[in-house]
């Protein structure tokens, strides 16, 4: 990969941008962009996912580059949503730092400098914008805090107060050391730290209002994002060794429902043989209970096993992110 990258130019910027059905912002987002970037000097790139855009975006990708040699478009057949979008982005970026902003020109190209800056000065991996004074409907601003207090508490990163936001800087390494599938774009902070990457950091950004067309989520984007934060944390967690997870669990419901049972049993020899009154082991409520433990408990182990075997046919299973060698 570095070997590799050696024939290249090097370059100062990627950006990677996301969109779906955003033709009449990208003439404008694209003007402001080289306007902002050539001021700086910087050397760049504007990489224009169309992810299966059924508007003319693609259409005013290709024009737009006519004017603007720093624009490479790739087209989705299809939209796979922005999560594929991004990671066909990381992919193809090749500038140091890799910076990901949304098409809807909520995000502003003038932030752009200061986030660069911060990652070379800094040293940092990744710097996840924060928006912190918004214009989106309160039904969206209300959940979108939840969410967040949420994931800040299961990831461990105490400092981002906005996972969401499309405005992320990242240095090129960390892209090209996660892979972001299915709606996992929300998290990519949490990736690139399980990924080993923990210089994380915010920077307050702008946001705007929406000038042209509509949100591409709805309300799904809370049930969604919240499952995907529960796969994003078995998987970070326990991907490489499922039963340790599975096992455990299974192994406390089994012995537990064990335990009972036998217990139930000795309760009753030991009336039989004082002589006392006895109930039969079928009759107690518990016995049932235990019996659900016992079965459920077998299960899990069941599925750690399955799970394992599943995990030592997955052809990463050794991979790892190697930071440096001397
Ligand atoms: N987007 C995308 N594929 C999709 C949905 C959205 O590439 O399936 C892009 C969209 O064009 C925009 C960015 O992702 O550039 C953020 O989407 P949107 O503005 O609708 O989200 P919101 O700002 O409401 O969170
Ligand atoms: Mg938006």
């Amino acid at each position: 990969m570095k070997f590799a990258r050696l024939y290249f130019t090097p370059m100062d910027i990627s950006l990677v941008i996301p969109l779906y059905n955003e033709a009449e912002s990208l003439p404008e987002l694209c003007a402001w962009i080289k306007r902002v970037l050539d001021a700086q000097g910087y050397s760049y790139e504007i990489i224009l996912v169309d992810d299966g855009s059924n508007d003319n975006s693609w259409a005013v990708i290709q024009s737009l580059k006519n004017d603007i040699p720093e624009i490479s478009g790739i087209r989705f057949r299809r939209n796979y949503g922005k999560s594929a979008a991004l990671n066909v982005g990381f992919e193809a970026a090749q500038g140091d730092v890799v910076i990901t902003m949304d098409a809807d020109l909520q995000d502003s190209p003038d932030e752009i400098p200061v986030l660069f800056q911060r990652i070379k000065e800094e040293n940092l991996d990744v710097i996840s914008g924060w928006k912190k004074k918004r214009y989106d409907p309160l039904t969206k601003t209300i959940p979108t805090k939840l969410f967040n207090a949420v994931t800040r508490k299961m990831s461990g990163i105490h400092n981002l107060h906005d996972f969401n936001c499309g405005l992320k800087a990242y240095k090129n390494e960390v892209v090209k050391s996660i892979e972001v599938y299915g709606e996992m774009h929300r998290y990519i902070p949490v990736l690139a730290k399980w990924a080993g990457f923990t210089q994380i950091a915010e920077q307050v950004v702008e946001h705007r209002a929406r000038k042209y067309g509509t949100t591409k989520f709805g309300f799904s984007r809370f049930v969604n994002g919240f499952l995907d934060l529960l796969s994003i944390f078995f998987v970070g967690k326990f991907a490489k060794r499922p039963m340790h997870f599975f096992g455990t669990m299974g192994m406390l419901s089994f012995l537990g429902g064990l335990a009972i049972t036998i217990w139930l049993i000795v309760d009753k020899l030991t009336d039989i043989s004082k002589g006392l009154a006895y109930r039969n082991v079928t009759d107690q409520p518990l016995f049932y209970i235990a019996l659900v433990a016992i079965i459920v408990g077998f299960q899990l182990f069941l599925t750690g096993f399955i799970a394992e075997l599943v995990s030592r046919n997955a052809p990463e299973r050794n991979h790892y992110h190697i930071g440096d060698k001397v």
